[in-house]
């Protein structure tokens, strides 16, 4: 999917966002974090280089959820819509949730394996990291 163009955005429509290209990764995130901010039992993350994504209406409200850390939601209708951090410069995830075609993007892998809850029980062969995924 060389050119792939995906378009997103909130429950209500007020944020929408178009991300161009591959992600650098797709992946479920089992941390207690996302769990709460997304009141999920799990969040499905792609991260993308920043000008990747542009936003074509509105734009994330920001929570710093810990220091450095930067969640985006739609004030209106609290849709979560993308996470940035210091420590991952230059990057920023959306939510799979919030795509219009999630179907598109397949997780690769779970991080934070030691957060899954014990009765989320996903059949699949994927990957996991009791943490953040080792860096190459
Ligand atoms: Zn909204
Ligand atoms: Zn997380």
């Amino acid at each position: 999917m060389p050119d792939q163009q995906l378009e997103g955005g909130c429950q209500c429509g007020a944020v929408r966002y178009r991300v161009e290209g591959e992600p650098v990764m797709a992946a479920l995130c089992h941390c207690s974090m996302c769990r709460r901010a997304n009141a999920a039992p799990a969040v499905a993350w792609a991260m993308y280089a920043q000008p990747q994504l542009s936003f074509l209406a509105g734009s994330p409200a920001i929570y710093e959820s810990s220091p450095g850390a930067q969640r985006g939601f739609c004030a209106r209708c609290g849709t979560q819509i993308s996470f940035t951090a210091d420590y991952i410069p230059g990057l920023i995830d959306i939510t799979i949730g919030s795509l219009d075609q999630p179907e598109l993007l397949a997780p690769t892998f779970h991080y934070w394996e030691s957060k899954r809850l014990p009765w989320l029980h996903v059949a699949d062969q994927l990957p996991s990291y009791p943490e953040f995924p080792p860096t190459e």
